[in-house]
Order: structure tokens, then sequence, then C-alpha cells
């Protein structure tokens, strides 16, 4: 593929010259976000000795902990430092950034690599493609594949998996395989990854999961399942954010519905939206009228007021975009 190949020198054009380099990703960082961030930063380490390569991310849930380097992130921005090169990754947008974000402004160049439809490519030099399955596959393009070690292969494939939903979403391409089929062959033991980064779940996070589908609630005419986690209920079972993953997809599988959308209660009034869709509604659209964003399928966002507000708000989107469509389809 021409991209990939004009990519790759892209990328050794960007680092020519670039004594300090730093790496982020987006907030409460995903197995993409921490996946595609570890391959780069175990890539540029092996093959860019003399450069310094420092990596940001919040906390990295427990379970993506068995990826290299992960124990070598850093959880603060120094406020006296300043990078010749901060390339930012699964990030759509500069405040999904978070606390890395003002290392990325200081920065003397800067690079986003991401597949967020909703991405305006707010750096200097962006390589989005929103067809992509997930950043750690176009990371993958930018490197070159004889240098991959095991270590960056594990990353990788991690990122994948998990933006896909273990090959099963409709982002998985023929490429996608192409690309697992590579990193498998570099030695990694593929189950064994997405079993526990993926499948495995604490105790905590299978009660969590049961509150939330137990209390769910289906809304508009059946089209939309709707469920809430409060603080309460995140203290009662002494819950963290991380422990939420996966509850937004399982609402998604309930057969007859074209949205799920989960309410994460943060403050009072304050919720973090997540919203999957089967495809008939682009939630990414929903997530960005809000000021969130994301993909078709898949999006986020937070939002104030009551979570009766939200719902109401959000579920008027979707019927707005349910109607429209109806509208233009041709008469029969
Ligand atoms: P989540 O529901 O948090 O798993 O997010 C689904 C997708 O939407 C991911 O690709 C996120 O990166 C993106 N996303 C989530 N929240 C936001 C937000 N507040 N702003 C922009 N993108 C978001
Ligand atoms: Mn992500
Ligand atoms: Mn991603």
């Amino acid at each position: 593929m021409e991209l990939k190949n004009s990519m790759k020198i892209v990328l050794n054009d960007i680092l020519k010259g670039k004594r300090k380099v730093a790496l982020g990703g987006h907030v409460r960082p995903d197995g993409d976000c921490v996946g595609s961030c570890m391959g780069l930063y175990l890539y540029l380490k092996d093959q860019y000795p003399a450069m310094s390569v420092d990596v940001y991310l919040e906390e990295i849930p427990e379970a993506y902990r068995i990826i290299s380097g992960t124990d070598e992130v850093k959880t603060e921005a120094p406020a006296d430092e300043t990078y010749d090169l901060f390339i930012c990754m699964d990030c759509g947008d500069l405040l999904r950034l978070g606390f890395s974000r003002p290392l990325f402004e200081r920065a003397k160049a800067t690079l986003c690599i991401d597949h967020h439809v909703s991405n305006d490519s707010f750096a200097d030099d962006n390589y989005i493609v929103p067809d992509a399955s997930s950043t750690s596959e176009l990371v993958f393009h930018l490197l070159d594949t004889e240098k991959i070690t095991r270590e960056i292969a594990e990353a990788l494939y991690m990122g994948i998996a998990h933006d896909t939903g273990v090959f099963q979403y409709s982002c998985t391409s023929p490429e996608t395989m192409e690309t697992a089929a590579v990193l498998m062959r570099k030695g990694i033991d593929a189950s064994r990854i997405i079993d526990k980064t993926y499948y495995e779940k604490t105790y905590i996070q299978n009660q969590i999961l049961g509150r939330a589908l137990l209390e769910s609630m289906l809304v508009m005419d059946k089209k939309c399942i709707v469920s809430v986690i409060r603080k309460k209920s995140m203290d009662f079972f002494q819950a963290l954010p991380s422990d939420l993953e996966g509850i937004v997809s399982q609402l998604r599988q309930t057969k007859g519905v074209e949205v799920a959308i989960f309410l994460h209660e943060l403050a009072p009034q304050k919720f973090k939206v997540s919203l999957r869709s089967k495809g008939e509604v682009d939630v990414s659209e929903i997530a960005k009228y809000y000021g969130g964003g994301g993909h078709v399928r898949a999006a986020g966002v937070t939002m104030e007021g009551s979570s009766y507000d939200v719902i109401n708000n959000i579920t008027a989107r979707i019927a707005h975009q349910l109607n429209h469509e109806e509208e233009q389809e041709p008469e029969s």
C-alpha cells in the first residue's frame, strides 16, 4: 500500500534531529491507547538509542501491565520539560490528552496518529485514518516489520484486538487480519493476551456489570438500552472507573437494540456517557454534538444535568437521526 510506505518515510523524517521525544494518549487509557503508545515506545527505544523517549499516560488498568515497558510510563507531566517532538496517539482532540497537554503545547513539533472520525488534525503532522481498526494498526504501518520484536508485537496485537472487539467489529478489515498474522508470527501468545487483557474480569468488575445489566431499561420502542452506574454504587463495590470497561459493549449485545447508552456518574449532575451503535445510528455525531467524539459505532462524551436530562438529550438526537433516515428512504 502506497500510504504505508510514504508514512514510513515520514516517520523517519519526523524523527530526524529529534533528541527528546514524548508520547501520550487519551485520558482513561484503553487497550488501543496503551498498545499503540507502548508499541511505538518500545520500537523507538530499540531503534533510536541516542534519542530520549518518555511516555505519558494516566494510570494504566492493571490487566494491561503484562505489556513490556508499562512500568516506565510517567503519570505526571514535569513543568519544565520541553520536548523536540510530542507524538499523540489514539486521541481525537487536545482536551482528551489530559495532563500531558501542556507538554504537547510546549513541544517544538507535534505528530498525531489516530483513527477517530472526529479528529480535526490538530497536530503539525497528522496520520489520521478513520477507517483503520485501531491506532495500533496505524502504528504497525509506520514501523519496519523486520524490526518489530515480540514485545512490540504484543503491545500492538493487544491494541488491535481490543478496538476490534477481538476481530469482530466491522472495522476489522482483511488488512487488520494480515497485520495480526504478522504480529502472531513474532512469537506472541495471542490467546493469553486476549484472555488476560480483554475477557478476564475481576470479581468486582463482574459484580458491577451485573448491576448495570440488572438495572438497564429499554427505551425508544426497545431500540435503545440505557443503564446508569451512580457514584454510590462505585463506592459500594469499591470499583474504579476502569472497572466499567466492557459494560456498554455488553448492553449493545441485547437483541433488537440499535444503540446502547451507558452513564457513569462522575460527580453530582455530571456523567461520562458511553455510546455504542449497531450501525443504523452514527453515535460519533451525537457525542460530537454535545462536545465529545469517537467513532460511528463507539463514541463518548461528558454531560451535565440529571441522568434524565442526559438520557432525554441523547435519545432526542437518536430519534432525530432515525426519523431523518426514514424521511430519506425512497417510497416503495
Ligand atoms: P468510551 O465510551 O469511553 O469507551 O469511548 C468510545 C470512543 O469514543 C473511544 O474511541 C473514545 O476515544 C471516544 N471518546 C470517549 N469519550 C470522549 C470524549 N469525551 N471526547 C471525545 N472522544 C471521546
Ligand atoms: Mn482509545
Ligand atoms: Mn482506538
